[in-house]
């Protein structure tokens, strides 16, 4: 070989490398513009005190968001908003309590440093029964809301969603499981800042088919990732005839809460390493998808579970609808359902939800379960607003008309 060749061979290598570089550049732009943190904004958990107006807010409790309060004049204020991790999509998620030494009406705008409004906002004295603030006014191009409210002595919560922390999703889940012994919980991994990641089972030895559901994987998408999963799940694991049937038949393993940091952190998208953990179930780079990955892989390798069917809950600002397989998939799955779910539902076609088809090579849950199992699976999407008896009645039907899918299939 001469000098000349070695050279030639080196400037193709040397090329091919370039390439090869450039490529994978692109691809990590990519990675970064799905998936990782750009920038961080963590918020201080504070008292945020005005003597002049004697007015108080406060984000120390779990599950809120606020990043800064601005005196603008007097009872108005300027509430600054910011997303934990970007960059990030519109999850414009806020919620803080307030409260006066007087009873009085003060004005209030939100300031959000990322993307518009996107939340109608919502007040409450308990934190269980929740109201629409009505009256809202936009302005700077939808990245200031700005709206009245009545504050007095007695603490109001006000938020983008209904405020449901790690704990308040744990307490519900501990009083359903009282009165029914056959559900087990087990700890199946730790989140980034170290809480459990809890798996719920109604399990059978000999019984190998499942259903496997999973929740809040996005922190502020409570319709659908909190109310709907629980009326859906109170649903397979109660005492209809139907249900009893359906446990006899399927094993049901439920995630009923994969992103407590985030609930917790008040986080618009993100888990705590700012890993957007819907578009992770190809790298599987984070513990709380690993944690799934793991437990259901085992399930099937070592016990001889049949993964059957699997639901992933969310919410969207175009909800309700329900992303299906699309066609070519859903020619080569192990089984027929989805199909039969969209019939059993239009029983009720006033809350039926639109289906929709997406591209299935995708890093989102849903795939994953058809990608490797070959089992269909839907991503459930709430609407923001939709009104919450709808969503309770409507996830309560999808229940029932999966659970009838799901035995009228295996009996074919
Ligand atoms: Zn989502």
């Amino acid at each position: 070989m001469t000098i000349r060749s070695h050279l030639n061979v080196f400037s193709r290598l040397f090329s091919i490398g370039a390439a090869m570089l450039l490529l994978s550049l692109s691809s990590l732009a990519y990675a970064q513009k799905l998936d990782q943190p750009q920038k961080q904004t963590q918020q201080q958990r504070d008292v945020y005190s005005f003597a002049q107006d004697g007015l108080y807010f406060s984000n120390q409790a779990k599950g809120t968001r606020l990043n800064k309060v601005t005196r603008l004049a007097q009872d108005h204020y300027q509430m600054t908003i910011s997303s934990a991790f970007v960059p990030t999509n519109t999850s414009s998620f806020f919620a803080f309590q307030l409260w006066s030494l007087t009873s009085k009406k003060v004005k209030l705008s939100l300031k959000y440093t990322e993307h518009k409004h996107r939340y109608v906002p919502k007040f409450s004295v308990d934190r269980r029964q929740w109201q629409p603030i009505s009256g809202l006014i936009m302005s700077e191009g939808d990245t200031v809301a700005t709206f009245d409210v009545d504050v007095s002595p007695t603490k109001l919560w006000l938020a983008a969603q209904e405020i449901e922390s790690a704990q308040d999703t744990y307490d519900w889940l501990d009083a359903l499981m009282a009165g029914k012994p056959f559900l087990k919980k087990q700890a199946v991994g730790k989140s980034v800042q170290g809480q459990d990641l809890w798996m719920v089972a109604a399990e059978q030895e000999k019984v190998k088919p499942s259903l496997v559901l999973i929740a809040r994987q996005h922190p502020p998408e409570i319709p659908g990732g909190t109310f709907a999963f629980k009326a859906f799940y109170e649903e397979v694991v109660g005492n209809s005839e139907l249900a009893q049937l359906f446990r006899t038949a399927f094993n049901i393993y439920t995630f009923p809460l994969l992103n407590p940091d985030g609930a917790d952190g008040g986080f618009w998208r993100h888990n705590a390493n700012g890993f957007d953990l819907n578009r992770d179930w190809q790298a599987f780079s984070q513990p709380e998808t690993r944690a799934v990955r793991d437990f259901v892989t085992q399930k099937v390798a070592k016990e001889g579970k049949q993964l059957v069917f699997g639901v992933d809950f969310h919410t969207s600002f175009n909800g309700p609808y329900l992303l299906i397989l699309n066609e070519q998939n859903e020619a080569n799955a192990n089984t027929a359902i989805i199909p039969q779910v969209i019939k059993n539902a239009q029983q009720n076609a006033p809350i039926m939800a639109q289906y929709r088809r997406r591209e299935q090579n995708l890093p989102y849950c849903y795939n994953w379960f058809f990608n490797e199992f070959g089992a269909e699976a839907v991503t459930y999407e709430e609407g923001d607003e939709t009104d919450r008896r709808v969503i309770y009645a409507r996830a309560k039907l999808y229940a029932q008309s999966l659970m009838k899918a799901m035995l009228s299939e295996q009996a074919r």
